[in-house]
């Protein structure tokens, strides 16, 4: 049984959101582009540098030693928010785009040959896309591609008959940004795994979402950003498997990742810190551990529970609204809607949604194959977060159906 939770009072923790734009009270549906910051982060940020501003790991002196405590307590948090065995697993980088490059080319360089397989699949974020394109350039590797089908949902068949031994890295989203779909990645790596490829989760729209358990999903690696669960940016996590980290060579070189340097050679530090190159970023990796430490409080199924039924209402008012159609229509979603109004450029969309102040985010969402695959340039798109309302919804379907009732209205005119 779920505890129900006082969405009033969530809003209360999100002072952005008390705000007035355009005339208008401000409706954040953009959520899956970042999401916004709870009191307790940005307190935690300020504390930091007001309290015990200080570089980690090296110095001798007291708030040196706070510091590295503060930063320490972050990933052991993120362990347990992605389930990992050990703590050295979590690498911190500046977010999934990063996390993804270090693996591409680190594992990549090291360990993908010429005539390899990579595979990705058609509604991976740019940031899945490019880095094995230059992997696969650079090693002569070949990148194949999991088609997706109208509704948007991953092939999985074509998947399973794509894969032969030739496959050694599948990356996936777990959750796509543009459509919601919610892809059965654990199909996906069980079957990786019998040709003993590698797997990594695209987990930037999974984790604000719900739980994650890597040792039971048992992928090899996966990444997210710290920005779209509550926290800030510039901060995010890899979890890689000990042993496949261990075997990797590092990614950026200079101080704090090495063990010993002298001219002639230099030995590298252990894990996590063979990864962390140069003064890492302090005060917003503080800052993680409350925004998790928020969605611990609220509580994942608490959270799912809540964007589940926004999900269904806005889903149920939007298909009642001439002209307008959902893209990615998957049985499994999470809280993200995109959609076409017919005779509305979804540029244009936004824009008239933005003058009565509400933000959703409109054109390709970084997944231009995707948008290629559905014979469009890009959609609009809502995407929810736990403090999100039912009066959003009415208000934002609102506004919608004038705008719809406008433009037919016009075309009716015209013809
Ligand atoms: C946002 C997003 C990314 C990129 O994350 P950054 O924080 O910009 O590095 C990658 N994949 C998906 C699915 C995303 O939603």
């Amino acid at each position: 049984m779920l505890n129900s939770i006082d969405i009033n009072k969530i809003r209360e923790e999100f002072p952005v959101l008390n705000q007035e734009v355009n005339g208008f009270p401000l409706v954040y549906f953009d959520n899956a582009a970042t999401s916004q910051k709870p009191t307790e982060v940005l307190e935690a940020l300020n504390g930091y540098y007001r309290g015990y501003n200080s570089n980690v790991h090296r110095g001798a002196h007291t708030l040196a030693a706070k510091a590295t405590d503060a930063f320490e307590a972050t990933r052991e948090k993120v362990r347990d928010f992605v389930g990992a065995a050990h703590t050295e697993e979590i690498i911190f980088t500046k977010g999934t785009t990063e996390a993804i490059n270090l693996v591409a080319y680190s594992y990549g360089r090291a360990f993908i040959k010429e005539g390899d397989e990579i595979m990705i699949s058609a509604m991976e974020h740019h940031s899945n896309i490019v880095p094995w394109q230059v992997l696969c350039e650079e090693k002569g590797a070949v990148l194949k591609i999991i088609p997706v089908s109208s509704e948007g949902e991953l092939d999985y068949e074509a998947f399973e008959n794509l894969l032969s031994e030739k496959t050694k890295f599948v990356a996936v989203v777990h959750v796509s940004n543009s459509l919601g779909t919610v892809n059965d990645v654990q199909r996906i790596i069980a079957a990786a795994k019998k040709v003993g490829a590698k797997v990594l989760l695209d987990g930037a729209q999974s984790s604000p979402h719900f739980n994650i358990d890597v040792q039971a999903l048992d992928c090899d690696f996966y990444v997210f950003s710290g920005h779209k669960i509550y926290g800030p940016t510039g901060i995010g996590a890899l979890y890689g498997k000990k042993e496949i980290l261990e075997a990797m060579p590092p990614f950026l070189g200079g101080g704090e990742m090495i063990k010993e340097v002298t001219f002639a050679k230099t030995t590298y530090n252990e894990l996590p810190y063979k990864f962390e190159a140069g003064t890492p970023n302090i005060g917003d990796t503080v800052a993680l551990k409350n925004a998790i430490e928020f969605i611990e409080r609220i509580g994942k199924d608490n959270i799912a529970d809540h964007e589940n039924s926004l999900l269904l209402y806005a889903t149920e008012k939007m298909r009642a609204i001439p002209g307008i159609r959902l893209v990615g229509t998957a049985k499994n979603k999470v809280s993200v809607i995109s959609f076409l109004m017919e005779g509305v450029h979804h540029f244009d969309l936004g824009m008239m949604l933005d003058a009565r102040g509400i933000a959703i985010r409109t054109g390709h969402h970084c997944t231009q194959p995707l948008m290629n695959e559905f014979g469009i340039d890009g959609t609009a798109r809502l995407s929810l977060a736990v403090y999100n309302t039912k009066e959003e919804i009415d208000t934002f379907v609102k506004a919608l159906s004038n705008i719809a009732n406008r433009f037919s209205k016009q075309k009716q005119k015209i013809s």
